[in-house]
């Protein structure tokens, strides 16, 4: 079933609650089999719309998305996030911060900055032992260091950051998958925050977010969830960014592992209310 179904049913499911009605231009071109039922009266949100009826949910996929991003905005604010003073540190700073909190990543990232070496060409200089020691503060040093060194090569073999992020979003992509250590989450990550291009990043904050307001099943592979976000709001370098970092945030304040439902700004949208 394709996810865009299935925030059909549970919009169903949910009732008035959340959800949009299509215009007719976006109902012709839906060919879903729920085309054209009704599932009742508009949320309140959507008052100030002029709808009143939601007949196509297929294509109010977007909406939802939409509407997530708008409230999540409007509760916390604009985040600004990647955090870094170049490309480069924002890249190593998403090598560093895997499995590990942002807090530990920045230690080692200010280690780097107060030995001079946070560039191409001084962590190039240095061997991966004494790049290991500089970033301890991330865990798992060893690995790191080494996936620190492919990355680099990474680089130099196209001359530099420049030359790497030069070039086309999926090749790009294709290449820093390709770096032993680089997986789809850290990958997008240097696409999105470093070369500012529009990859949407998945991480485990959107997947039990999602879940939870019954948007997703949960065992959705990271490219599904990915296609999910790409394909259905404006590809905009901006608001990925910005709807990313909300979706950490809301993660961290709101839909934590042991969730604080009180005052959620997804609350009357969210099958799981209540915790
Ligand atoms: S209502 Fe609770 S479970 Fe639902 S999104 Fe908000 S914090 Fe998460």
């Amino acid at each position: 079933m394709r996810l865009e179904d299935l925030i059909a049913e549970n919009a169903r499911r949910l009732g008035p609650s959340a959800y949009t009605r299509s215009g007719p231009e976006e109902e012709d071109r839906c060919s879903a089999s729920h085309h054209g039922k009704s599932i009742g009266p508009l949320g309140p949100w959507l008052q100030g719309k002029g709808g009143t009826e939601l007949k196509c949910l297929a294509v109010g996929t977007k909406e939802v998305l939409l509407e997530i991003y708008r409230r999540l905005l409007s509760a916390y604010g604009p985040q600004g996030w990647w955090p870094g003073d170049s490309a480069f540190e924002v890249a190593v700073g998403a090598i560093l911060t895997q499995a590990t909190s942002w807090k530990n990543a920045a230690r080692a990232i200010a280690n780097l900055k107060r030995a001079g070496v946070l560039s191409p060409e001084g962590l190039w200089r240095l061997p991966a032992a004494e790049i290991a020691e500089l970033i301890r503060p991330a865990g798992y040093f060893n690995q790191k260091a080494k996936r620190l060194r492919a990355f680099l090569e990474l680089v130099r073999e196209h001359d530099g950051l420049e030359g790497l992020f030069s070039l086309p979003i999926e090749e790009l992509r294709e290449r820093l998958l390709a770096v032993p250590g680089i997986g789809p989450e850290t990958a997008d990550s240097i696409v999105l925050y470093a070369a500012e291009k529009p990859s949407f990043v998945i991480d485990a904050y959107t997947r039990r977010i999602l879940s939870r307001l019954g948007l997703i099943q949960g065992d959705e592979g990271y490219a599904e969830l990915k296609r999910l976000f790409e394909e259905n709001l404006p590809r905009d370098t901006g608001l990925y960014k910005e709807y990313h970092a909300l979706l950490v945030r809301h993660g961290k304040v709101h839909c934590r592992a042991r969730p604080r439902c009180g005052g959620c700004p997804l609350g009357d949208m969210c099958s799981a209310t209540g915790s």
